[in-house]
């Protein structure tokens, strides 16, 4: 099964991790999707620390031929042969052959089974010699349990399996020796099994420390991340118009801010066009303010579906009135989607039965009005400038009949005729 595969949902991935943190302290593995997650995110970590350690217990392993020489001196050239030309190749081989990321089963289970097989080795030294210090030769075995258990840290299922095997080892060499006195046999035994109990025990509770570690720090991550969630929903939501879902003011005036800056630094033009819905109050007066709101969210609809979002940016100014920010657009090319924006507002033909006839209007429908206003000029009144130079525009298409756009000039040809 691949990562991708393994994710598990953010709601089933909480659920996951209130069970595992509310599981008994006693158990180790959590529930599988968790687990293998666990194992995916600490492998590689696990896996470094397996092979410095390996190496570095290596090098202590073949410092003990002095051993071999002063406690099993009839045989001391086998053991160290064993030493050198095969537990240490075969080390090496096993970790290459292991490869970068190792399945824990394998990364575990070989550490275990390396480690029955040198408590073994050591046991038959002991059992090959006939040196009268040879009984001592025996203590390694209780090493390598050390090494399993608190170098290596096994996984506890391993650790334990690994010092059973060897003390399984030890008693075997000690049950097949002869000549060895009881209480002799007896301290070995207790030995052995003091140390395994013990570094069990504090194996066993450095990974129930591990794992509650790894569970705390994903529910931080979790919050960590519904925080961040939360603040991009308020960021979002302080920067929308609740009842068209455009842009407000706040992110309009900070959109054009920046298109402003870009704009002048490219050399580019921007425009702004200000909408405005005509005879709006007469609209409310006739069909009541739900249907105005209804009316002003099907007009903001219009207006979107003629610009070029995300490009273009179209933002609610406040009651009946829009702005739309032109990134690169000059004053004719403005003044012509401000018309195609018209136009469409108008083929709609929502019914406007209180809309007085004047020149220029259509009776009976919805209709906007339009002030167009571009720069360059960049001028140091900067995008506020911008706005009121369309602001007046519009004020000018009120002024010829509504239904229309008007760009910041005077000139007849700067007006989009309806
Ligand atoms: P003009 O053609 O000159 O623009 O006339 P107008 O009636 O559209 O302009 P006026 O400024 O007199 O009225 C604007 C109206 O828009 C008044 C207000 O009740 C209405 N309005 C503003 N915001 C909202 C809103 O969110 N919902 C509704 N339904 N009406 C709104
Ligand atoms: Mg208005
Ligand atoms: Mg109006």
């Amino acid at each position: 099964m691949s990562a991708a595969d393994e994710e598990i949902a953010p709601g089933a991935l909480r659920d996951l991790l209130d069970q595992a943190l509310a599981a008994p302290p006693l158990r180790l593995l959590f529930p599988p999707p968790l687990e293998r997650r666990f194992e995916r995110e600490s492998s590689a970590v696990r896996w470094r620390y397996l092979r410095i350690v390996t190496l570095v217990v290596l090098c202590v392993y073949n410092a003990f031929l002095f051993d071999d020489l002063g406690l099993v001196p009839d045989i001391a050239s086998w053991a160290i042969a064993m030493r050198l030309l095969a537990v240490t190749p075969a080390a090496f081989l096993a970790l290459s052959l292991l490869g970068p990321d190792p399945a824990p089963a394998w990364r575990e289970g070989t550490g275990a089974f390396a480690t029955v097989l040198l408590s073994a080795s050591i046991a038959m030294v002991f059992l090959l010699s006939h040196a009268p210090e040879r009984e001592h030769y025996l203590y390694g075995i209780n090493l390598v349990v050390v090494f399993a258990n608190a170098a290596l840290q096994l996984r506890f299922g391993y650790a334990l399996a690994a010092s059973s095997g060897s003390f399984a080892s030890l008693c075997i060499a000690i049950g097949v020796t002869s000549g060895m006195p009881g209480a002799v046999r007896l301290h070995h035994l207790m030995t052995s099994l003091t140390l395994i109990v013990l570094t069990l025990i504090g194996n066993y509770r450095l990974e129930q420390q591990l794992r509650r570690a790894y569970l705390l720090t994903l529910r931080e991550q979790l919050r960590g991340h519904d925080l961040s969630e939360s603040n991009d929903l308020l960021r979002d939501l302080s920067n929308r118009d609740a009842l068209t879902g455009l842009a407000n003011r706040r992110l309009l005036d900070e959109t054009l801010r920046q298109c402003w800056q870009r704009c002048a630094e490219a050399g580019q033009p921007l425009s702004v066009l200000m909408v405005d819905v005509d005879h709006f109050k007469a609209y409310n007066d006739r069909y009541g303010h739900l249907a105005g709101d209804a009316c002003l969210q099907a007009i903001a609809a219009i207006l979107r579906m003629n610009l070029r979002e995300p490009a273009d940016m179209l933002a609610r100014y406040g009651g009946e009135e829009f702005v739309a920010v032109l990134p690169g657009q000059d004053i004719s090319a403005a003044l012509a989607i401000g018309e195609r924006a018209r136009a469409a507002v108008e083929t709609a033909a929502m019914p406007h039965a209180a809309a007085p006839a004047q020149r220029g209007n259509k009776a009976g429908i919805v209709t906007i009005s339009l002030g167009v206003a571009s720069a360059p000029p960049y001028q140091a009144g900067g995008p506020a400038a911008l706005l009121a130079a369309a602001d007046s525009a519009l004020y000018a298409a009120k002024q010829r009949g509504r239904n229309r756009a008007s760009a910041g000039r005077d000139d007849s040809r700067s007006e989009g005729a309806c």
